[in-house]
């Protein structure tokens, strides 16, 4: 676990070029070693002088990714587990039996998956409401019963925005935390933390990452208290720690995190305008665009873009959706984000029964490709499963 707070003259988008700048002091590398050892030699006196002592608790590999996550995130502390499922699991499993939690009907599927059919094992009660809209939170809280308040924001796959400052407030009033999945925002974008929230998690599989050849996951927070140790046990008992290779391919990705970010959501904005006027598409749900029922929101929590992820609903329903899919060529049909490669897909298939996405959505992960030729190709796409 790292708890390195950020150097105070370089930006942020300088200090993660450099990795907080570290240089190896045997070699002078300026790429640092990847530590891979499981186990440190003990002192003559029985200590554990450097800090280290067995490979499961942490590694100089992980420290390193997440001192520069917890400096990007405004955080007193950041984990990195095995995955995103990992790290946002990891907060719920640090609750106590009998717990009331809120979360949101729109979030990511699996996380919901797992919250309505496996949480009450733990004896977790879980309630799910709009949690875009701070009424139904602060009718669902439960003084002293209600310990966790999760919000997702943008909100996957419609991209809805929570209102973290108002959320934080009711959490707080109510004697709970607020937890706040940012895998889509990136904290190049928004740091909720700043706004309130008491843990940030990031599936770093996405666009932390980068390159779609890790799956990790993060959580920050703002104080390294007495919960936060709890989860630090947890992924240290349950052995939910990222592997060192796995920090390191993290670690390499973050270096280029605000280009590729700034980049994506320049991106993503471009083709939600354009594809907002055409006539194949319904509808286009991007926070970037001030038809966007909460824009104004988005553009007080969210500085620089609004980040990489859209979705269209296709005229012509389902139908027209997946023959929309299958008649990319560029776009890349898959699952995930936050690559730099676009990816599309038909949200609803792969969410099955009891989703809240419409079947006529397309999600779209913007890359770093040629906003003109990811129009092109997905006009291209739209136009012939019309017949055009
Ligand atoms: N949160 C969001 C918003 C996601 O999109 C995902 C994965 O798609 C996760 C959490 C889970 O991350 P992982 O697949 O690394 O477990």
């Amino acid at each position: 676990m790292s708890t390195t707070r950020r150097p105070s003259r370089w930006s942020k988008r300088t200090l993660t070029a450099q990795a907080l700048g570290k240089i190896d002091p045997q070699t002078k590398a300026v790429v640092p070693p990847i530590h891979i050892s499981t186990t440190y030699i003990r002192d003559p006196d029985n200590q554990y002088s450097s800090g280290f002592v067995y490979g499961r608790p942490d590694n100089e590999t992980i420290r390193e990714a997440e001192a520069v996550l917890a400096m990007w995130e405004d955080a007193s502390a950041a984990m990195l587990f095995g995955s995103g499922m990992a790290a946002a699991t990891s907060v719920f499993l640090a609750l106590e039996p009998g717990d009331h939690v809120v979360a949101p009907t729109v979030m990511y599927w699996a996380l919901r998956n797992w919250l309505l059919e496996d949480a009450k094992r733990w004896g977790l009660e879980i309630e799910l409401v709009d949690t875009a809209d701070p009424a139904a939170v602060r009718a669902a809280v439960r003084p002293g019963k209600t310990k966790l308040v999760w919000a997702e924001t943008p909100s996957n796959p419609l991209w809805t925005i929570a209102d973290l400052s108002a959320l934080a407030e009711i959490a707080h009033a109510a004697g709970a935390r607020l937890a706040v999945d940012s895998t889509a925002a990136t904290p190049v974008l928004s740091r909720p933390l700043t706004f309130g929230a008491d843990i940030v998690m990031h599936a770093a599989t996405k666009a932390l990452n980068g390159h779609s050849d890790v799956v990790a996951g993060a959580l920050c927070a703002r104080e390294d208290d007495a919960f936060w140790q709890r989860i630090a046990r947890n992924r240290k008992m349950l052995g939910a720690v990222l592997g060192p290779f796995e920090a390191y391919l993290l670690m390499r990705g973050m270096r280029t995190l605000d280009l590729r970010v700034r980049t994506a959501s320049a991106t993503a904005l471009d083709l939600a305008q354009r594809f907002a006027n055409h006539p194949n598409v319904m509808d286009v749900l991007y926070p970037g665009l001030p038809s966007h029922p909460q824009h104004a929101l988005a553009a007080k929590q969210m500085t620089g873009g609004f980040g990489h992820m859209l979705s269209i609903r296709a005229r012509g329903g389902e139908a027209s959706a997946v023959a929309t899919a299958a008649g990319v060529s560029l776009w890349k049909r898959a699952t995930s984000l936050g690559g730099v490669e676009s990816l599309i897909e038909h949200r609803a298939s792969i969410e099955g029964p009891g989703t809240p996405c419409p079947p006529d959505l397309l999600r779209l992960s913007a890359g770093i490709e040629d906003p003109d030729d990811l129009f092109a190709d997905l006009d291209h796409a739209l136009r012939r499963a019309h017949g055009g």
